[in-house]
């Protein structure tokens, strides 16, 4: 026999003895039974099985009240007919389950479809037909054997079939494996105060104690979740049960008849079922949010833990909360060091104000992300720059709390800028600074009103030497003819190639005659030059045109380029002023 056959078997034994028992021991009046649990048994059987085995089971159900109705209850004539009402109402209830999607879970809408597809439509839809034949096969009325059946089929299936379910899915072994395994020694003891206070409330006269084995059940639910709950609704369901029905416990003290202190003691089991489910539930659904939470954090953790930049928060004060472990790559100390001091401790004291001005716009500027550089202060003393971009955090009732961010180091890029833009200023060939360049330092000169004279440098039939010797000689002379030039003037003068061949010197603080001067020294140096091209030697003389620094660039430009037509006219190689 295979073990699906034996289990279908226990499974039918197990729907015998629950139909059995609850004919032979709650029937008080002679009428239906007062409790029954077989339907909650049925409906989670189906509602866990796949849907080819449900004939199966309706039909081994079916057999198995039969007999429990012909043997122990009312009769083989009444048997039949209610062995299919039986079938029939879980059948109902689990095929809605199914229809609905119901997961398992009670909380909100899932509750409420729980509540109204078991305990409403399956025993509302079963009680007429029931009550019907339980009426025409004893001499019971037929009202009573309604409400006996409504009451009864409502709350056995609200008390036990959540347990039933629970049971049958595993999650009342597993739970019991992991508690073992896990050593938890506290959910053991709740689980014998569970056992221990239903005991003694049940088993005594003298006190109303019905509410003691909520309380254990809850603070155990609350420990354990669905399983707890399935497993000690059950406990509670079969101790005091069986001591109500040997006339012990407050709830037989409530009334003398066996019917109501049955029908109260299901009462007390539904409400109690009632009060767990929603606590389970509202724990299963921490215990997801914080399984995602440390899932989500993990997954943060890794992020910042692997990444080159260094990821850090701040508070309000601009104190370092968390830094990632990259900082170890800029400074000796430890990121559980530097929690707690404060950021501008590894900035450079020249940026204070800017990084604390930075800070303030993060905390105001509404989560918008401000970027800042700055040089840090590292490990190697040596010069590094590194850029900040943060945005403000904000507490629960979205007041800024600090500040989230990463720190990058910049320096390579900064270093390229200014690669750049030193390119952006510099002739390629001579390496003197080129025209743009000439003229923003002229304009500074301008700006400081240190005063001083500009010269423009034209050399005289540069075209017949490119004509004679070539171009490339022409480049080369040139770039002799700046280094010569160079060293004919003074520190703090400029030399620039503002054009093909021409030059302009940028005097500041001379005088018209100093600059006559200096001008007279860079044509000679010029002049006397005998620049060695191949075979040949390669000479040229240069005029230039000086004019004093009076108002703008431009004007100056413009004056010495008058000058430098005139010494062109009368003769080249040499200098005029401008007039
Ligand atoms: P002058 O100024 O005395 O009137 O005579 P010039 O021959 O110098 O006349 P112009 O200013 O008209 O010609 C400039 C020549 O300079 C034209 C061009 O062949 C040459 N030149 C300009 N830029 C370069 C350069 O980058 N390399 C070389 N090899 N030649 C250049
Ligand atoms: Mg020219
Ligand atoms: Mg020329």
């Amino acid at each position: 026999m295979g073990r699906k056959t034996i289990m279908i078997l226990i499974f039918g034994l197990a729907y015998f003895l629950s139909a059995a028992a609850s004919i032979a021991l709650t029937r008080f009046g002679g009428g239906v039974a007062l409790v029954w649990v077989a339907s909650a048994l049925l409906t989670a059987r189906l509602h866990c099985a796949p849907t080819k085995q449900w004939p199966t089971l309706l039909l081994i159900a079916g057999f198995a009240s039969f007999l429990a109705t012909g043997w122990f209850g009312l009769g083989w004539f009444a048997a039949g007919p209610l062995a299919v009402i039986n079938v029939f109402e879980a059948a109902l209830v689990a095929m809605l389950f199914r229809r609905e999607g119901w997961r398992g879970s009670y909380t909100g809408s899932s509750m409420a479809a729980f509540l109204v597809v078991a305990c409403i439509i399956g025993p509302a839809a079963t009680a007429l037909p029931g009550a019907f034949v339980a009426t025409l096969a004893t001499d019971t009325p037929f009202f009573g054997n309604l409400t006996n059946w409504l009451i009864g089929h409502s709350l056995g299936m609200l008390t036990f079939a959540p347990v039933f379910l629970h049971w049958m899915r595993g999650s009342i072994e597993s739970w019991i494996r992991i508690a073992m395994r896990r050593n938890q020694v506290l959910d053991f003891a709740l689980l014998l105060l569970v056992i221990a206070s239903t005991w003694a409330t049940f088993s005594q006269f003298s006190y109303p104690l019905l509410f003691i084995p909520v309380l254990a059940l809850v603070v155990f639910v609350h420990r354990t979740g669905y399983p707890g709950a399935a497993l000690g609704t059950a406990l509670v369901a079969v101790i005091g049960g069986i001591l109500t029905a040997r006339g012990l416990g407050p709830v037989a003290l409530i009334h003398g008849s066996p019917v109501a202190a049955t029908q109260i003691f299901q009462i007390y089991l539904a409400a109690t079922e009632l009060t767990l489910l929603p606590v389970a539930a509202s724990l299963t659904a921490q215990r997801d949010v914080t399984a995602k939470l440390k899932q989500s954090e993990e997954r943060y953790r890794l992020v910042t833990e692997n990444v080159t930049d260094i990821v850090m928060s701040l508070d309000r004060a601009g104190r370092f909360t968390y830094v990632s472990p990259s900082i170890r790559n800029y400074v000796a100390l430890s990121p559980e060091a530097l929690v707690g001091s404060s950021a501008l401790d590894l900035i450079d004291p020249d940026f204070h104000a800017i990084a604390r001005e930075r800070h303030g716009q993060m905390l105001r500027s509404h989560g918008i992300p401000v970027v800042f550089e700055y040089i840090g202060i590292t490990g190697d003393g040596r010069c590094r720059w590194f850029e900040t971009c943060g945005r403000a955090t904000v507490d629960e009732h979205g007041i800024p709390n600090g500040v989230v961010g990463t720190i990058r180091e910049t320096t390579g890029r900064k270093l390229l800028e200014s690669e750049l833009s030193a390119a952006a200023r510099t002739d390629m060939l001579t390496r003197l600074l080129n025209r743009r360049a000439f003229f923003d330092e002229a304009s500074k000169v301008v700006t400081s009103r240190v005063g001083g004279c500009i010269a423009l440098l034209d050399i005289d039939h540069f075209k017949a030497v490119n004509d004679s010797h070539g171009q490339a000689a022409g480049d080369w002379v040139l770039r002799e003819l700046a280094t010569a030039a160079l060293e004919a003037i003074r520190v703090g003068d400029t030399l620039a190639r503002v054009g093909g061949e021409e030059f302009a010197l940028l005097l500041p603080g001379a005088s018209i005659e100093q600059a006559e001067a200096i001008c007279q020294r860079v044509l000679d140096a010029i002049a006397s030059l005998q620049i060695d091209w191949r075979h040949d030697k390669v000479s040229v003389t240069t005029s230039a045109g000086i004019a004093a620094i009076d108002g703008s660039v431009d004007t100056a430009m413009q004056n010495a380029d008058r000058a430098l037509y005139k010494a062109k006219n009368s003769g080249r190689a040499r200098l005029s002023l401008a007039a």
